[in-house]
């Protein structure tokens, strides 16, 4: 059975790390993700150099999507980026809301994602491959896990093609997530996303935000490392390369990788589930 891989990046701000990222990515090449996605910084912080890691991605032969979120944006600053994205022949976008951030108090004229995926299929019909998030654990803000399920399906009904996850360690969300969107008539991909464990304190912190849990065993686990990183980096494999066979043999379609422009993890997590070459 064939598995899908995509693998995420962040724009880097500097110079350095954009050298950093080239180097990643000819070492991910290797996987032949079928696309690689940037992230976008809420409020069009990153919108530029997006761009460029996009457009330099698909000089190099690969599928490139730029994330997009609508969260303080105006429909004709939304329209005029699609129209650019058009005219550089971006055929995939991720949709998202994205959260406003600190500081900014106007929400801009779409409140969520499905309004975003919505104003995309008006204006642009058919042009882009739609991807959108979903909360196997559901989202932080959400008022209940029913609500939530339920704004997903909005997304989808506005013309999402498939979803990638929040990440989770815990298979068993995913399975009653699937489970719970196909008995509601969801019937595209939900592909899950998959963070690889490089530093536990950071990672822990921005579990906290995104609301993701952190199973305890493992929380007590990694806490019980200290810095002793290569045993972080050693557990942290063997957790996640589990969670990942335990989802192909569930039958997930694909996985998505949030490299955090590193690909030593993502590497190594592939080799182990045979989906590496070497
Ligand atoms: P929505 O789907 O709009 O949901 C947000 C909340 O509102 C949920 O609680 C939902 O239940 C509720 N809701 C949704 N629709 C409605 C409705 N019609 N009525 C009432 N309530 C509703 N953030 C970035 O800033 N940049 C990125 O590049 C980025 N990439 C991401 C990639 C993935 C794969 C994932 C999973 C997340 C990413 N995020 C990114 C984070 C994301 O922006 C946040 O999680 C954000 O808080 C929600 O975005 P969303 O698109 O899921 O929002």
């Amino acid at each position: 059975m064939s598995i899908e891989l995509s693998i995420e990046f962040f724009p880097p701000h500097t110079d350095e790390g954009v050298e950093k990222l080239r180097a990643t990515r000819q070492r991910l090449a290797a996987l032949k993700p079928e696309f690689f996605s940037v992230t976008y910084g809420a409020g069009g912080s990153t919108r530029e150099r997006t761009l460029a890691v996009v457009m330099e991605i698909a000089a190099e032969g690969f599928d490139a999507a730029p994330h997009l979120s609508c969260i303080g944006s105006t429909r004709a600053g939304v329209r005029e980026m699609l129209a650019d994205f058009a005219g550089r022949g971006i055929r995939r976008i991720v949709a998202l809301r994205g959260d406003l951030p600190s500081g900014m108090v106007d929400a801009g004229e779409f409140r969520y994602a499905n309004e975003l995926v919505e104003f995309i299929r008006a204006e642009t019909g058919d042009r882009f491959r739609i991807e959108v998030a979903a909360y196997p654990e559901w989202h932080p803000q959400s008022k209940s896990p029913r609500e939530d399920l339920l704004n997903f399906k909005r997304k989808v009904d506005a013309g999402a093609d498939s979803a990638i996850t929040q990440y989770f360690y815990n298979a068993d969300a995913y399975g009653h997530f699937v489970a719970e969107a196909r008995a509601l008539g969801i019937t595209v991909p939900i592909i899950p996303g998959i963070m690889p464990v490089a530093s536990f304190s950071k990672l822990a912190r921005f579990s906290d935000a995104c609301g993701a849990e952190i199973p305890r065993w493992m929380r007590r686990k990694f806490e019980s490392f200290g810095d002793d990183t290569d045993s972080i980096r050693a557990f942290g494999l063997d957790v996640v390369a589990e969670l990942c066979q335990r989802l192909i043999d569930d039958g997930a379609p694909g996985l998505h990788f949030y490299s955090m422009n590193q690909s030593g993890l993502t590497l190594e997590l592939c080799r182990r589930l045979g989906l590496a070459a070497a």
